[in-house]
C-alpha cells in the first residue's frame, strides 16, 4: 500500500522516489516508503483547501469532529502494542516507552475531543440594542511539520487540537522517523474523517519548506530545531501565515542541599538520559547546592554508567541508541568541545565496546564536571545522552544559572522548603517548571517555551486557540440612520 496521504487516497510519489527507514539499534532497514515531492506538497495543500472551503467540515458540527476524535483515542488504544513496536524500530527508544508515548497520545486526542464544544464564545454585555459575541472559528489549511525524537507525540499535539477546531491539514513527519504517523492517519481514515480534512506527505525538509511557502496554508505549526524554525518563521513571514513554533532547550535541574536525596538523584538521571537525552526538554544541565554537590555527582556518575543500552524491544534495556548515524557524529562534536572547553569528564564520552552494539548509534551516558556557565556544552542543545553539572552556593545564584539561557522551554527545582519551591518557581523564566520531580506533562496543561524555545503553546485551552480564529459578530439590534453625515 502507498504510504502518502491525500484527498482521502494512500497514493504514492509521482516520481517513484523511496526512502529506507533505519532502525538506529542495528541500522538495519526496517521499511522503504514513498517520498512525496513539491508535487505532491502542492497536491495535499490543494485537497486541504477545497476540503476546508467546502465547509462540510470546518462549519459543520462540533460534535462530528468531537466523535471522530475521540474514536481515534480508542483505535489507538486497540493497536497500541503494533503501534509502540513500530516506534521502537523507527526511533530506538524503548518499548516501554513507547507504550507510555501511545497512551498519551490516545489521551490528547480524547482531551481534545472533551473540549472541543465547550466553548460557545462570548456574549458581551454591549448594550441593549446590541447582539455582540466573539466566536472562534478554525484558521484554515494548517501545515503541520514534526521531528523524529516524539513523532507519534509530537504530531499528535498537532492534528488533534487542529481537527476539533475545524482546520484541514497537510502533515508532514521527519524523514527520519515516517512510520508510526502512517499509522495514526490510517486510524483517522478509519475513524471517519472525510477526504481532504487529514493529508499526509512524506520527505525532506524541502517538503516542509514546500508547505510552508504554499500560498493556500494559514498556518504553520512547527516541532524542531531552532535554526528550521528560522527558517519556516522567514519563509511564512512572506505570506504573514499564522505561526506556531516549538523549538529546542537546554533545562536546568537545580538540586537545593535540602532536596530528598534519594529522589533527586534518581531524577537527574530520567532528567538527563531518558531517551538517550533526545528530550527538547531534557534535564541537561544539572545545577547542585556545595553542601551535597561532590556527593550527588558522585552517584549520578555511579549510576549513569550503569545504565544498560541496548535493543529498545528488549525489556533489559535501560536506554536505546542515538536516532541516526548523523546525529550521534554531531553529538560527539560536543563531546570534543566539552573537553576543548575545560569540562572534566567524570563517565561516557565514547561509543560503547560491546560488540553487539556494534551496529547501532549507540554512545554511552555522559557526566561532566566542573562545568561553567559560558561553556558551549552549558549553553546549547546537545539533545544527546550528556548532562553537565554546575555548582552552587545561594539561591540567588541558583536562580541567575537556572535563567541563564536564550531557551526557556523546562526545568526543574528540588528542595524541601515549600516556599522557596514555589518562590524559585515563580521566578524560573521557562515554559514548565517542575517542583520535586522531571518530566511529566498532561494534555490539560500547556507546553512550550519562553524565548528561543518557541513561540506559542501546544496542549491545554491554548493548544486549541492556537488552531482558532477569534472573530467578533455584532449586530445592531434596532438599525436606525446614524445622522454622522450631514449632507
Ligand atoms: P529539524 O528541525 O531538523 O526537523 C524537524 C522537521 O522539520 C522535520 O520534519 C524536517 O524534515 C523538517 N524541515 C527541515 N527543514 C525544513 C524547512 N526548511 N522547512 C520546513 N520543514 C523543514 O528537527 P529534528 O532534528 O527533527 O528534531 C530535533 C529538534 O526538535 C530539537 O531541537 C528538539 O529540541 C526539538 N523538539 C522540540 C520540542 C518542543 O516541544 N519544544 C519537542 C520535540 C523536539
Amino acid at each position: 500500500m502507498p504510504d502518502l496521504y491525500i484527498d482521502g487516497e494512500w497514493t504514492a510519489a509521482s516520481t517513484g522516489s523511496r526512502r529506507d527507514v533505519i532502525n538506529p539499534f542495528d541500522a538495519s532497514v526496517v521499511a522503504a516508503v514513498d517520498e512525496a515531492g513539491v508535487a505532491e506538497a502542492d497536491r495535499a495543500v490543494r485537497a486541504a483547501r477545497r476540503a476546508f472551503d467546502q465547509g462540510g467540515w470546518s462549519q459543520g458540527p462540533t460534535r462530528r469532529r468531537a466523535d471522530i476524535l475521540y474514536r481515534v483515542s480508542q483505535l489507538l488504544l486497540r493497536d497500541r502494542e503494533d503501534i509502540a513496536r513500530t516506534e521502537t524500530l523507527d526511533t530506538g527508544k524503548t518499548l516501554t516507552e513507547a507504550r507510555i508515548d501511545v497512551e498519551d497520545v490516545s489521551n490528547a486526542f480524547r482531551y481534545y475531543a472533551e473540549i472541543a464544544d465547550k466553548d460557545g464564545g462570548r456574549v458581551l454585555d454591549v448594550g441593549p440594542d446590541v447582539l455582540s459575541r466573539v466566536v472562534h472559528q478554525p484558521v484554515g489549511v494548517c501545515a503541520l511539520i514534526a521531528p523524529w525524537n516524539y513523532p507519534l507525540l509530537q504530531a499528535s499535539w498537532k492534528v488533534a487540537p487542529a481537527l476539533a477546531a475545524g482546520n484541514t491539514f497537510v502533515l508532514k513527519p521527519s524523514e527520519v522517523t515516517p512510520l508510526s504517523t502512517i499509522r495514526m492517519i490510517r486510524l483517522i481514515e478509519e475513524a471517519g474523517a472525510p477526504p481532504g480534512v487529514a493529508n499526509l506527505v512524506l520527505g525532506p525538509g524541502s517538503v516542509g519548506a514546500a508547505l510552508t511557502e504554499h500560498p493556500d496554508v494559514d498556518l504553520v505549526s512547527f516541532t524542531g530545531g531552532l535554526a528550521t524554525g528560522r527558517r519556516i518563521m522567514q519563509a511564512a513571514a512572506a505570506g504573514v501565515k499564522k505561526i506556531a513554533l516549538e523549538l529546542g532547550g537546554k533545562n536546568p535541574n537545580v538540586v537545593f542541599d535540602d532536596a530528598d536525596f534519594a529522589a533527586a538523584s534518581d531524577y537527574a538521571l530520567d532528567a538527563a538520559f531518558l531517551h538517550s537525552g533526545q528530550v527538547c526538554s531534557a534535564g541537561s544541565r544539572l545545577i547542585v547546592q556545595s553542601g551535597i554537590h561532590d556527593r550527588f555527582l558522585e552517584r549520578l556518575v555511579e549510576r549513569a554508567s550503569r545504565i544498560r543500552l541496548g535493543d529498545g524491544l528488549d525489556p533489559q534495556t535501560e536506554s536505546g541508541p542515538l536516532s541516526s548515524a548523523g546525529h550521534r557524529t554531531k553529538v560527539e562534536g560536543y563531546l570534543e568541545t566539552a573537553l576543548g572547553e575545560g569540562a572534566r569528564l567524570m563517565t561516557g564520552g565514547s561509543r560503547p565496546d560491546d560488540p553487539a552494539l556494534a551496529r547501532g548509534f549507540f554512545l554511552e551516558p555522559t557526566v561532566f564536571a566542573d562545568c561553567t556557565r559560558t561553556m558551549r556544552i552549558v549553553q546549547e542543545e546537545v539533545f544527546g545522552p550528556v548532562v553537565t553539572v554546575e555548582r552552587f552556593d545561594t539561591e540567588d545564584e541558583a536562580l541567575e544559572l537556572a535563567n541563564d539561557t536564550r531557551y526557556g522551554l523546562a526545568g526543574g527545582v528540588w528542595t524541601g522548603d515549600a516556599s522557596r519551591a514555589q518562590r524559585f518557581a515563580n521566578r524560573m523564566r521557562h515554559g514548565t517548571v517542575w517542583i520535586n520531580d522531571f518530566h511529566p506533562y498532561v494534555p490539560q496543561a500547556e507546553w512550550g517555551g519562553f524565548g528561543r524555545s518557541g513561540i506559542g503553546r501546544e496542549l491545554g485551552p491554548s493548544g486549541l486557540r492556537e488552531y482558532q480564529e477569534a472573530k467578533h459578530i455584532y449586530q445592531n439590534l434596532a438599525p436606525a440612520p446614524s445622522g454622522w453625515f450631514k449632507g
